[in-house]
């Protein structure tokens, strides 16, 4: 029997997951996400099938969209991106995200205010790290005007941060003199604050348009060529400073002048995600006036966004390539319509009436292991299904799918390339002390591929 906390407002869900452990006695993260499965009746369910922040939602008693967009910082990462923009924040339509990005760190490091633990103690009874502390650029506290206490492992995160306060760190004052009164900054965390608490993301491919509109008007480079104008890169350094920047978006920090970074410079004209949110947000922050013109404009988009995919949705797809959609989004219903450029909704009704179920990884590895043993190895239906792997009713949807689909087709599929992005490392964020342990200019020439204690060394020379 478990003994389940209160989750706390606003909590981040780490912080609610380390509650739970303390209240348990557990140590091991592992070991809890197991316990709370088998609490709440899905004890054979694999991480891959139920991501641990659709489980915190369950103990917390909340749907787990609520749970994403109320404890995690996901809709601050997904705040602004090409990659299945039409989902909203924490949807159990696409648990890969869950479960590979659900409750991932939006910067290095774990912060906390002095006053709010105060406060929480008095109020709840235990202190908690609050989601909103962890946006990236945020040095003091939006509630009390204090600057913020940090840690540097997320691992912290599992503690309560009364019993961390004398190890951590503190934003230092000169720190906050540079920073707590440049509008840019502070344009940057109110869209970042906007982002945190919607519930769905904005489109890229909308927002890029609206970007370049304002970058022309300031006369700023706004394509891929040859650079001939003031680059948006550099208008960025130059308001927001390198320091400030090297916490947030790194590769900036060490950029030299007039040398595009598509990082930061491609918001203007890539319809795919240049980068993360934080790139978009930058540039919203510099190119509108003030954050609340920025997010008129970013609302208009969404409204031009939504009425586009309506407009998708409703454009007849020929069965053969819904089929073959299906087969290679390996019978994931999201990524099908990211494939044919649709809606889950457009796409949802159709592949359900021709039997094709939305599957998970899982689902779809065991039934490659089948075919291979059963159409391939010729071994027995009994031995084939112990060689997949799975229990009965998978087998079931493999008599579902084969029956209208081609095995064939199903041998061939081969399984997704390991590994996401180019291979390319970027410079990590640094915390606050490390940028102001660097000396010397931040725009040294050097390889992202060093190793963070070498990047910080050659900074200081
Ligand atoms: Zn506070």
């Amino acid at each position: 029997m478990l003994n389940i906390p209160t989750v706390l407002p606003n909590e981040i869900d780490r912080s609610y997951l380390g509650a739970v452990m303390r209240q348990n006695g557990d140590n091991k993260e592992s070991a809890i996400i197991a316990k709370i499965a088998l609490h709440v009746g899905l004890g054979d369910k694999t991480r891959r099938q139920l991501p641990a922040i659709e489980l915190l939602g369950k103990i917390a008693q909340t749907d787990t969209q609520t749970f994403v967009r109320q404890h995690s910082t996901l809709p601050y990462r997904r705040g602004i991106t090409s990659y299945f923009a039409d989902l909203r924040h924490g949807s159990e339509d696409n648990r890969n995200i869950l479960r590979d990005s659900g409750m991932r760190v939006a910067r290095p490091g774990a912060y906390c205010c002095h006053a709010c633990i105060e406060h929480d103690l008095a109020t709840h009874g235990r202190s908690y790290w609050h989601r909103e502390h962890q946006i990236p650029g945020l040095l003091w506290c939006p509630t009390h005007g204090t600057p913020l206490h940090y840690m540097e492992h997320e691992r912290s995160f599992l503690r309560a941060p009364d019993q961390l306060l004398d190890e951590c760190r503190l934003v230092t004052e000169p720190w906050l003199k540079n920073t707590i009164d440049n509008q840019f900054i502070k344009n940057f965390l109110a869209i970042s604050f906007e982002l945190l608490n919607r519930e769905r993301p904005f489109d890229v491919k909308h927002i890029s348009g609206i970007l370049k509109k304002e970058a022309l008007l300031r006369g700023l480079h706004s394509h891929c060529g040859k650079v001939k104008a003031p680059l948006l890169s550099d208008a960025i350094i130059e308001n927001f400073g390198r320091e400030w920047l090297a916490t947030v978006m790194p590769t900036l920090a060490y950029k030299q002048q007039g040398k595009l970074l598509s990082q930061m410079d491609g918001v203007l004209y890539l319809t795919t995600s240049a980068s993360s949110s934080t790139a978009y947000i930058l540039a919203l922050s510099y190119l509108f006036e003030t954050p609340e013109v920025a997010l008129i404009a970013l609302t208009r988009s969404d409204e031009s966004s939504f009425k586009a995919s309506r407009a998708r949705s409703t454009h007849k797809i020929d069965q053969h390539d819904l089929k073959s959609a299906y087969l290679k989004a390996h019978g994931s219903y999201a990524k099908t319509a990211n494939l044919l450029k649709t809606t889950y909704s457009a796409i949802c009704g159709r592949l359900s009436s021709m039997k094709l179920p939305n599957l998970d990884d899982d689902s779809w590895q065991s039934m490659q292991r089948f075919a291979a043993a059963y159409f391939v190895e010729g071994k027995s239906l009994s031995d084939s299904v112990s060689t997949g792997g799975f229990a009965i009713d998978v087998l079931d949807i493999f008599v579902r799918v084969a029956g209208t689909l081609i095995t064939d087709d199903l041998l061939e599929m081969k399984k997704p390339k390991s590994g996401r992005g180019s291979g390319i490392r970027r410079p990590l964020k640094l915390a606050p002390n490390e940028v102001a342990l660097a000396k010397g200019p931040m725009a040294t020439k050097f390889s992202p591929n060093l190793r963070r204690e070498q990047r910080l060394s050659l900074l200081a020379v």
